[in-house]
C-alpha cells in the first residue's frame, strides 16, 4: 500500500491519508488506533501489532465538535474531534490521548464518553520535565500503557517484538533525518511542501512499508543548490494547512530547521535497543527538545530557538501560532521580547485548522520577507 510511493503521491496522501488506512485495514485485518499529540510512545502501540496514526485534525468542515468544546478551545483539538465524531471515527479501534495542557486534560474524558464502545487510554505525559521525578513517571506511564494495551488485545508484549518496532521507528527517523540534510545542504531539491508531507504521512501510516518509498525516493533524488532560496526556522507545534507550506515554497523560504512536533521532534533521539527497552523510550522523551506545554527551565525556550536559528545560519525565524492554544499564548509573549532583544527577525503566522483563505498569511509573510530586504536577508 505505501512501500512504493513516489513524492506526488506522497503530497497527495498527506493531505487526506484515511482511504489508503481503510484499505490497508481491510488487506491486513490490523486494527487502527489513534493518538493526539504528542509524544506518546507509539512503537508500543505498533510492538501489539496494531496500527497507531497521529490524529493531525482534518480539513472537512466542523459539524458536531463545537457542541462539545468551547468556541475557545484550541483549533487542534477541536479538528482532531470532529475528525473522529463526523469522518473517520468507525476507522479506529481505539485512542491513546496523551494529557499534555489543560485542553487535552478535559478531552480525554470527552473522547471515552463520545467513544464508550472503543478503547480510550490517556497517556500521562509529566507537565514538568525538569523535576528529578519525571524521568521515572514516564518509565511507569510507558508501563501502565503497556499493561493497558496487553489487557485489551489479550496478548503479552515480547521484548522480541517491543524491539523489532523500535528498529522501525529508528529507521523512519533515520531516512527523514537524511532527507531532511539532504534538503538544508541542497536547497531547491525538495520543497518545504513535499519534505513536511513525508514527514506527517510518516506518523500516520505504516513505517515498514513506508520506509521503502522514502528509501527509494532518498535515492533518486536528483541534488541541486538554488542559490535564490533564503532560510528560515520554523517554530511551534505543528501548521497546518498544508498550503502554508506551499505558500513559503511561493516566498522561495527553505525550511532548515524547525521545532515542530510533527517535524524534528518527531525525527529526535533513536531509541537505544541495548538494556532496558522501556528505560530507552523514557530516555528519548527527555531528548525531545522544548515543547509549549511542557513546563521547564522557563529560558529553554528561547534558548533552543536561538541556537537553532544560529546553528542553522538562518534569516528568520516564523512562528506558527496555532489559534487559541493556550500553551503557545503563555510562551509567545516572551520568545518574542527575547528574539527581538537579540536582533533576530521573527515573523508569527496566526493559523487556524479548517481555515479556507490563506491570502492574509502569504499577504503579512510577503510584506516580512520585503521588510528584510536589504537588511537581514
Ligand atoms: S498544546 Fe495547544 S495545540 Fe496542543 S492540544 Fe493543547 S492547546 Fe491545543
Amino acid at each position: 500500500m505505501w512501500e512504493s510511493l513516489n513524492l506526488k503521491d506522497v503530497v497527495t496522501l498527506a493531505r487526506d491519508p484515511y482511504p489508503s488506512i481503510r484499505q490497508w485495514t481491510r488487506d491486513t485485518g490490523k486494527k487502527v488506533v489513534g493518538s493526539t499529540i504528542a509524544d506518546v510512545p507509539q512503537e508500543v502501540i505498533h510492538a501489539y501489532d496494531l496500527l497507531p496514526v497521529t490524529l493531525l485534525g482534518t480539513h472537512k468542515p466542523l459539524k458536531k465538535a463545537a457542541s462539545h468544546l468551547p468556541d475557545n478551545a484550541c483549533s487542534l483539538a477541536r479538528s482532531n474531534l470532529e475528525l473522529a465524531l463526523s469522518y473517520e471515527g468507525d476507522l479506529f479501534s481505539g485512542f491513546v490521548l496523551p494529557q499534555v495542557c489543560d485542553t487535552t486534560q478535559h478531552l480525554s474524558d470527552i473522547w471515552r464518553i463520545s467513544f464508550p464502545e472503543k478503547y480510550v487510554e490517556s497517556y500521562l505525559a509529566p507537565r514538568q520535565a525538569d523535576r528529578p521525578s519525571a524521568h521515572y513517571w514516564v518509565k511507569e506511564e510507558i508501563e501502565r500503557l503497556i499493561s493497558s494495551l496487553g489487557k485489551w488485545t489479550g496478548k503479552t508484549l515480547s521484548n522480541d517484538a517491543l524491539a523489532a518496532s523500535i528498529a522501525i521507528y529508528n529507521e523512519n527517523r533515520k531516512i527523514l533525518g537524511e532527507l531532511y540534510e539532504i534538503k538544508r545542504n541542497n536547497p531547491g531539491t525538495i520543497t518545504n511542501l513535499e519534505f513536511f508531507a513525508m514527514m506527517k504521512l510518516s506518523m500516520q501510516v505504516d513505517k515498514a512499508e513506508f520506509n521503502k518509498s522514502l528509501k527509494a525516493i532518498k535515492d533518486g533524488l536528483k541534488l541541486e543548490k538554488s542559490k535564490s532560496l533564503t532560510d528560515i526556522v520554523l517554530v511551534g507545534i505543528t501548521c497546518d494547512p498544508p498550503e502554508v507550506f506551499d505558500i513559503f515554497d511561493e516566498l522561495k523560504l527553505n525550511i532548515v530547521g524547525d521545532t515542530l512536533v510533527d517535524g524534528t521532534r518527531y525525527l529526535r533521539g533513536a531509541v537505544s535497543l541495548d538494556g532496558n527497552l522501556v528505560d530507552a523510550l523514557a530516555d528519548r522523551h527527555f531528548n525531545l527538545g522544548f515543547f509549549s506545554p511542557i513546563h521547564d527551565n522557563v529560558y529553554k525556550n528561547f534558548e533552543e530557538v536561538k541556537k537553532l536559528y544560529y546553528d542553522m545560519k538562518a534569516s528568520a525565524i516564523i512562528y506558527v501560532h496555532i489559534e487559541f492554544c493556550e500553551s503557545q499564548e503563555y510562551d509567545l509573549p516572551d520568545l518574542k521580547n527575547a528574539i527581538k532583544k537579540e536582533g533576530i527577525p521573527m515573523h508569527v503566522l496566526d493559523t487556524e485548522y479548517q481555515t479556507v483563505s490563506l491570502s492574509h498569511i502569504l499577504t503579512r509573510a510577503q510584506a516580512f520577507f520585503e521588510s528584510l530586504k536589504g537588511g537581514a536577508l
